[in-house]
């Protein structure tokens, strides 16, 4: 039977500031069933859409991503902060509440066609997905589907996936 998600992430009220409720989904990757049922549901997401590239960015996207590329057989390429890779890079920046962002791809990372999946823990305001989609673009890449395990709906993240066919596993 179907575990209940929701179950395994924690609710931390006023963090990282006041009037803030962080969710952590550590409790979910901590445990086998759960994380490989949260995999499993994203793998059967990108089966249907033929993926055969999957991007995500520092540092849970990582997470999430990796298990999924490995089910599918495909390759997993990260969307790094700025300055942490060492060959020539795409670039893509987002507004934070206050200043900007900027994460970095190596520029061969994803080929011209590739069918991408792109992954993320979490879509809150949606910058840090819309600008790792703005660089598998860059790229010659095309997005064919998000996938992540939490949407915080009210935040409305999914105006930066344009449309993109996108599939959360929990809603806040
Ligand atoms: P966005 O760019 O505003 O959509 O924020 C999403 C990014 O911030 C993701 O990479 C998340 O890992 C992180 N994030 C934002 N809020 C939370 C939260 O409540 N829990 C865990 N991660 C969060």
């Amino acid at each position: 039977m179907a575990l209940d998600l929701y179950k395994y992430v924690a609710s931390i009220p006023d963090y990282p500031e006041k009037g803030i409720i962080f969710r952590d989904i550590l409790p979910l990757m901590a445990d086998g069933e759960a994380f490989k049922q949260a995999t499993d549901e994203i793998t059967a997401f990108a089966r249907e859409r033929q993926v055969d590239m999957v991007v995500g960015p520092e540092a849970r996207g990582f997470i999430v991503g990796c298990p999924v590329a490995y089910e599918l057989g495909v390759g997993f390429a990260p969307a790094r902060k700025k300055g942490k890779l060492p060959r020539a890079t795409v670039s893509a920046s987002y507004q934070l509440e206050y200043g900007e962002a900027t994460l970095q791809m190596e520029n061969d990372s994803v080929k011209p066609g590739q069918r991408v999946l792109v992954v993320d823990d979490l879509l809150a305001t949606g910058g840090t997905i819309g600008a790792t989609v703005d660089m598998v673009e860059q790229m010659g890449g095309k997005v064919v589907g998000a996938a992540f395990l939490i949407e915080l709906k009210e935040l409305e993240g999914r105006k930066h996936l344009r449309g993109i066919d996108t599939k959360t596993l929990m809603e806040f």
